[in-house]
C-alpha cells in the first residue's frame, strides 16, 4: 500500500526547492540582467554545442588534409554567419600546402575590440566521435574542436541576449596551428594584421582545471655539429689527435645542463644524437657508424629550447654559444638555431588584469575562482605570435583529459556550458 503523501513532506520539498532556487539566484547575484540572460542562453545551447562537436570531430582534419580542414572551417563559418558574422578564407600560397585561415567578423563601436582564436586542424586522425557518459572521445575533441565549440556557444548566447550588437569582434580559426606553414612569417602575418586592429586576444585552447593561461613558453629548435681529428684510438687526449668529436659533444651538452639547467621556465632538451667516423642526421632520423679503435671525427645533436620571454631566449642563446665556443683540444663545433621559432606568450600585467575580469565573471556565475596556470605546464601556441602586441588569455576552451596529440583524447561535455558561460560574460564585460 502506498503511504499518503504527508503535508509535512510537501512543505519540506517546497522548502528544498526554494532553497536550491535561492542558491542559483545567490550564485548569480553579481550578474546584471543581461548577464543572467547570457548565462541562461548559454545553458540552453548545450545540446546544440554537443551536436556541433560531434559533427566537426567526425570531419577528419589533420593539418595536411586541406579539404578536411576547409570542411571543418566551413561548418564553423555557417554557424558564425547565422549570428551575423561575415566570413572569408585567408588563402595561403599553394606551395605552402596549408588550408588557410577562416576569419569571421562583426563591426561596431562599443567596448574593446576582441580577437578570438581557435584552430581547425588536429595532429592525429582516425578516432571518430564517441560518447561515454559525460565524456566525448575523438580526434580533436579537446584540441581544439571542443574549444571552438565553446567559443561558438558563448557567441550564440551573446547574440541571443542582444549583446553582440555594435561590438567589434574578429574570430580567426587557423588551419595550421599544429604544424604551421612555412615560411612562418607568411603563415602568421594575417594573425598579426588582425592583432594590430584589436585590443585583446582570447584563445580557446583546452581549459586546465580551474585555470586560465596568461603565459606560454616559446620554442626554438637547434642543431649542434661537432668535428674532431680522427685516427687510432690510442692517440686520444694526445696533442695531435685531441679529444675527438664525441667528447666535445658530450662536454657541450653537459655544460648546457650545468649552466642553464636550473633557470625557471627555461628548458633545453637534446632529443637525438649521432657520432662516429660517419654520422648523418636529418630532422628526426640519424645514422652513425664507428669502430672502437678509431677516434670519432663527427657528432651531431638536435634538440629544442623553451623560454618564457624573448629576453630569456636571447640570453640562453648567448650562453649556449659561449659554451660551444670553448672547444676541447683539436675539436670544433657550431650551434645553429631553426628559423621557425614559436615566440612565447610572456605573462604581463595586461594578461593578469584580463584574468581578474575572467575570475570575477566566474565567481559571479557561481563557477568558482580562476587562477593562472603555471606557464611551465603548457607548450607553445598560436597566441604567442601576437602576445607582444596586445594582452590576452588562453586556455578558455573545453576541459578535457587524456593526452592531447595522442589517442584517447576526450572532452568533458559537462564543461562546455560552464566554460562558455565564463567566456560569454567575460566578452560581455570587455565589450559593453
Ligand atoms: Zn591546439
Amino acid at each position: 500500500m502506498e503511504a499518503p503523501v504527508s503535508t509535512n513532506f510537501i512543505r519540506r520539498t517546497i522548502a528544498i526547492l526554494l532553497l536550491s532556487l535561492g542558491a542559483t539566484a545567490a550564485a548569480h547575484a553579481g550578474l546584471d540582467r543581461t548577464e543572467r540572460a547570457i548565462a541562461r542562453h548559454t545553458a540552453a545551447g548545450q545540446a546544440d554545442a554537443e551536436a556541433l562537436l560531434q559533427r566537426v570531430v567526425d570531419i577528419e582534419s589533420p593539418t595536411e588534409n586541406l579539404a578536411g580542414v576547409r570542411a571543418v572551417g566551413d561548418a564553423f563559418a555557417a554557424e558564425l554567419r547565422a549570428i551575423g558574422f561575415r566570413t572569408h578564407w585567408v588563402e595561403m600560397p599553394p606551395e605552402m600546402k596549408r588550408a588557410g585561415h577562416l576569419v569571421a567578423e562583426i563591426d561596431g563601436r562599443k567596448g574593446k575590440r576582441l580577437l578570438l582564436l581557435g584552430h581547425l586542424d588536429t595532429v592525429l586522425r582516425g578516432e571518430p566521435f564517441r560518447r561515454d557518459g559525460t565524456r566525448a572521445y575523438g580526434t580533436g575533441a579537446t584540441d581544439m574542436k571542443g574549444g571552438n565549440v565553446v567559443m561558438l556557444q558563448a557567441l550564440k548566447a551573446l547574440h541571443a541576449a542582444g549583446a553582440l550588437k555594435d561590438r567589434r569582434i574578429v574570430v580567426m580559426l587557423t588551419g595550421d596551428e599544429e604544424d604551421a606553414g612555412m615560411p612562418l612569417a607568411m603563415a602568421r602575418e594575417p594573425m598579426l594584421d588582425l592583432a594590430r586592429r584589436s585590443d585583446i586576444a582570447l584563445s580557446f585552447e583546452a581549459a586546465i582545471d580551474g585555470t586560465a593561461t596568461i603565459g606560454r613558453r616559446g620554442i626554438n629548435g637547434w642543431t649542434l655539429e661537432v668535428t674532431g681529428e680522427t685516427g687510432h684510438s690510442s692517440g686520444i687526449f694526445g696533442p695531435e689527435r685531441g679529444s675527438g668529436a664525441v667528447y666535445e659533444a658530450a662536454r657541450i651538452l653537459a655544460a648546457f645542463q650545468a649552466e642553464l639547467g636550473s633557470e625557471r621556465y627555461l628548458t633545453l632538451n637534446p632529443s637525438v644524437i649521432v657520432g662516429g667516423t660517419k654520422a648523418e642526421l636529418d630532422d628526426y632520423r640519424g645514422t652513425a657508424e664507428g669502430k672502437t679503435n678509431v677516434i670519432a671525427p663527427v657528432a651531431i645533436a638536435r634538440g629544442d629550447l623553451r623560454y618564457i620571454s624573448l629576453e630569456q631566449e636571447r640570453s640562453a642563446v648567448e650562453r649556449m654559444q659561449a659554451i660551444v665556443a670553448r672547444h676541447l683540444p683539436r675539436t670544433g663545433a657550431t650551434l645553429r638555431f631553426d628559423d621557425g621559432a614559436y615566440p612565447p606568450m610572456t605573462p604581463t600585467p595586461g594578461n593578469e588584469a584580463l584574468l581578474s575580469v575572467l575570475d570575477g565573471a566566474s565567481r559571479d556565475l557561481g563557477l568558482g575562482p580562476v587562477a593562472a596556470l603555471d606557464p611551465g605546464e603548457r607548450g607553445a601556441g598560436d597566441i604567442g605570435f601576437i602576445s607582444h602586441l596586445l594582452p590576452g588569455l588562453d586556455g578558455l576552451g573545453s576541459g578535457g583529459g587524456g593526452n592531447s596529440h595522442a589517442p584517447g583524447e576526450f572532452t568533458g561535455l559537462d564543461t562546455l556550458t560552464p566554460m562558455a558561460q565564463r567566456s560569454a560574460v567575460l566578452i560581455y564585460r570587455l565589450t559593453r
